[in-house]
């Protein structure tokens, strides 16, 4: 069979393997499939072709625009990605693992654009926090903003998810307007060359947006500027050489690393046998040792359990690994495929052996163990191999050797106290995870072991049903780790864009900032509308527009009637006396709801007209009492407006309640939905 030729995509061209280029084999037959890389790429042209031309063009797009195109390329991958199984059983995974790296790609992508049209504006600077008071007066204020950095990422990519692994970065880099050039590693870069031609033939990414290098990256790295982010996953040697490049460290590039990591699950000392605990935690374990054959950054590699169940655990672990087929990871029946490549398998067997040296191997025989449908002594399969540890406190390997394959150690804890140092013997890891019932647990390995990792996953009867697995990091939450799992994040919704954004604090007036985040903030100019803003539609209505009310008097009966016809006789209502003795009222006082109420009564215009729907309130404050015989009006203006739909968009109001004598009574925000037309 002839060799596929493994492309590069550089400067919007795709460019065969030439002059160094490397074999790849095929991890269930061992024979070579393919071949990718070329020295002669010229990279430096394709960083000028991403900072010249795919900046540029992502940068004239909107957060919403561009969350829109990564909507549109999950879409279309989702529609072929079945090209992408295909292609995926060569690198020894399963269709179960498929659907965590291809679908869990295109899932995390999906999030990203929801997430952008949902967190971030549609415009080009995104608002970290709120407005800083920074002068008396409120006439010079602070506020951060975030910008898109004006260089290129470089992503390089572990073997082991060659889809999710590119999409992981992919998504969060190109929502804050940065193009990508994607470096996946060699032994598996036939499937992420699958999936970016696939991204690149649907003509949704502007030119320059995505470059692929298969093979090696060449001096790339050297040609990198302090605009430039590097993102790495991988091992942490290789990490430990390319972040302490001279050049990189010089221009201060930013490098953000996902490395390896001694990942542990505990058995909380209340998930005796016999519970709906203790077998979700062999459920787990079994799941997370043999998913990728163990290929997996999260996988658990250290077991704890109360020293009392670690003979219980390995004997429910045992029969569960038992019933694992491993073989050819095609047929229904494989819950286990091949490990990546020979190379990988030599090197778990090495790693193993390290384990050995210190821990007793009790399930796993790498020289004896049935291979279904395919040729063990071709293919890089090995049998899940689980190993016991008798004094985990003497040991040190167990604790900072990875095996990255199906290979974990159980070793027995004497108290939670000894349960938390041991898990932390890892270093920094990513994830944690606490299978127990007993919230008390729970808080204390939070309070212990938090910093020592990036995740921490319990789980329990309540949550099993929809909880999602210790190995799986989510794109809402962080996925990262401190110490040895690299020091980096990634993920963690919007947090995951800012890698690849500057946060600036800005300092100035109102209406300079007002200008900047396109975000009115108070003491700003105020414009007065041509009509009532309740009549003009989500385009019409300009930030900084506001309406000023007439003064509504509020009266006891007012109280009185509000407070019967609500039900809310809370006694600093109805009871003078004791309201006084309250050390925040004069007297009895109006409700804060009536006010509201009696707020909307003032500005709103009845007729209908493009305002659709009141859908909530923000940042709500009662901020002095309102007495019978005191007046309030309201200010309304227009702070910030977001397009939902092709219909209508969200407009945020700044409300201001003041008093007769211009205190304010009350501040909040209120969101409408205003229809595009009317
Ligand atoms: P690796 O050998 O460190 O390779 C990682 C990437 O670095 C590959 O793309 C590799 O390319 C590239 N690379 C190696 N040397 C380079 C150099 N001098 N210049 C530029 N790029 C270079 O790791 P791996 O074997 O692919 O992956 C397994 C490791 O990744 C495990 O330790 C695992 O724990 C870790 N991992 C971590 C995470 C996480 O999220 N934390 C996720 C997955 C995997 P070539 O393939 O072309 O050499």
């Amino acid at each position: 069979m002839s060799l596929l030729e493994i492309n590069s995509f550089a400067a919007g061209h795709w460019i065969a393997p030439g002059p160094g280029a490397r074999e790849i084999e095929n991890a269930v037959t061992g024979a070579v499939m393919a071949r990718a890389g070329n020295d002669t790429l010229d990279v430096a042209a394709m960083l000028a072709h991403a900072r010249d031309v795919g900046g540029p063009g992502l940068r004239a797009m909107t957060f919403h625009d561009r969350a829109r195109m990564l909507k549109a390329l999950a879409t279309h991958l989702g529609q072929h990605k079945q090209a992408l199984y295909d292609l995926s059983f060569a690198t020894g995974a399963t269709q179960a693992d498929h659907l965590i790296d291809i679908d869990g790609g295109i899932g995390t992508m999906f999030v990203f654009a929801s997430k952008g049209r949902r967190e971030m504006p549609d415009g080009h600077v995104y608002l970290d926090g709120e407005v800083e008071q920074l002068s008396r007066g409120g006439t010079f204020l602070g506020q951060h903003v975030c910008t898109p950095m004006r260089g290129v990422a470089v992503h390089i990519n572990a073997f082991n998810f060659p889809v999710w692994g590119m999409l992981e970065k992919l998504a969060p880099t190109l929502l804050a307007g940065v193009p990508a050039i994607v470096k996946p590693a060699t032994a598996t870069c036939y499937v992420t060359e699958l999936a970016v031609r696939t991204m690149i033939d649907s003509g949704i990414l502007p030119a320059g947006a995505l470059q692929l290098v298969t093979g090696g990256l060449g001096d790339m790295l050297d040609h990198l500027t302090s605009q430039d982010v590097v993102s790495f996953t991988g091992s942490a040697e290789t990490a430990l050489k390319l972040r302490s490049a001279p050049h990189l460290l010089k221009n201060s590039i930013r490098f953000v690393a996902e490395q390896d990591s001694l990942n542990a699950s505990i058995l909380g000392p209340d998930a005796v046998p016999g519970t709906p605990e203790f077998d979700l935690f062999v459920k787990e374990v079994q799941r997370e040792m043999t998913t990728k054959a163990g290929q997996k950054c999260t996988a658990i590699r250290r077991i704890l359990a109360p020293q009392s169940q670690v003979d219980a655990v390995i004997a429910a672990l045992s029969k569960r690994l038992a019933q694992t087929v491993i073989g050819d990871p095609q047929a229904e029946a494989t819950r286990m495929g091949a490990l990546v490549s020979g190379s990988q398998k030599r090197d778990v067997l090495e790693k193993a052996a390290i384990i050995g040296s210190e821990a007793e191997r009790v399930y796993g025989n790498p020289d004896a163990f049935e291979v279904a449908g395919a040729d063990a002594s071709k293919g890089a399969f090995l049998p899940p191999m689980l190993f016991h540890c008798a004094d985990p406190d003497g040991a040190n390997r167990i604790h900072d050797t990875e095996a990255f394959g199906p290979v974990s150690t159980i070793m027995g804890y004497r108290d939670l106290d000894h349960a938390t140092q041991l898990v932390n013997r890892g270093e920094g890891s990513l994830v944690a995870s606490v299978i127990t019932g007993d919230s008390d647990v729970a808080r204390q390995i939070v309070l212990g072991a938090g910093a020592f990792h990036g995740r921490l996953y319990f789980n329990n009867r309540d949550s099993m049903g929809e909880s999602t697995g210790h190995g799986s990091p989510l794109p809402h939450m962080v996925h990262g780790g401190p110490g040895r799992a690299g020091g980096g994040e990634e993920l963690g919704g919007v947090r995951g864009v800012m890698h690849y954004m500057q946060r600036t604090a800005v300092q100035g007036s109102p209406d300079i900032l007002t200008a900047i985040g396109q975000t009115w903030v108070p003491g700003g100019t105020e414009t007065e509308a041509p009509a009532h803003p309740f009549t003009r539609t989500f385009h019409e209505v300009q930030i900084g527009e506001t309406i000023h009310t007439a003064p509504r008097q509020v009266t006891l009966d007012d109280i009185e009637h509000f407070a019967h016809f609500t039900g809310d006789t809370f006694y600093a209502h109805m009871d003078d006396a004791a309201a006084k003795r309250n050390p925040f009222f004069p007297g009895r006082v109006a409700h804060g709801y009536l006010l509201l109420s009696f707020a909307a009564g003032l500005f709103v215009e009845p007729n209908e007209g493009p305002v659709l729907a009141n859908t909530g309130l923000d940042n709500l404050r009662f901020m002095k009492p309102v007495e019978a015989g005191d007046s309030i009006k309201v200010r309304l203006t227009v702070k910030k407006k977001t397009p939902r739909n092709d219909e209508y968009g969200e407009v945020r109001w700044h409300v201001t309640l003041t008093n007769q004598d211009n205190d304010t009574v009350a501040e909040y925000e209120l969101l409408t939905m205003n229809a595009f037309s009317r």
